[in-house]
């Protein structure tokens, strides 16, 4: 258990509101990036993600890390930030895109002086 076990504070706090999408994908019909690059992974898929990547149960955030790092991803988002204004259930998807593009920059630069398991 220790500091895996579900509902323990901070981390809890720090991306439960992630966890609350419903799909109901208005944050892709606001995105004007989703509008412009039909191939943008967008809000809800990349907040999803990143809820994983800020669980400590979870070990798939270097892959994800990746693919964030890709075309279409994070850093094709423009910060417009109508995803968060139009979500219903107060997921907070511009939050997400951004905390994963300081991430997903970390992981890379990280990766130069750690060593990876494959
Ligand atoms: S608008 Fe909110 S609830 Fe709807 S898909 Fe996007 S993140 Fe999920």
């Amino acid at each position: 258990m220790g500091d895996r076990r579900q509902g323990e504070g901070a981390q809890l706090a720090a991306f439960k509101q992630f966890s609350m999408c419903i799909n109901c994908m208005l944050c892709y019909a606001a995105c004007p990036v989703v509008a412009k690059e039909p191939d943008f992974l967008g809000p809800a898929a990349i907040a999803l993600g990143h809820r994983y990547n800020m669980d400590s149960r979870d070990e798939g955030a270097p892959e994800r890390n990746e693919i964030f790092r890709g075309e279409g991803t994070v850093f094709s988002c423009s910060y417009a930030n109508e995803c968060s204004e139009v979500c219903p259930k107060h997921v907070d998807p511009a939050a997400a895109i951004n905390q994963s593009k300081l991430l997903a920059v970390i992981d890379w630069a990280t990766s130069f002086v750690v060593k990876r398991e494959k």
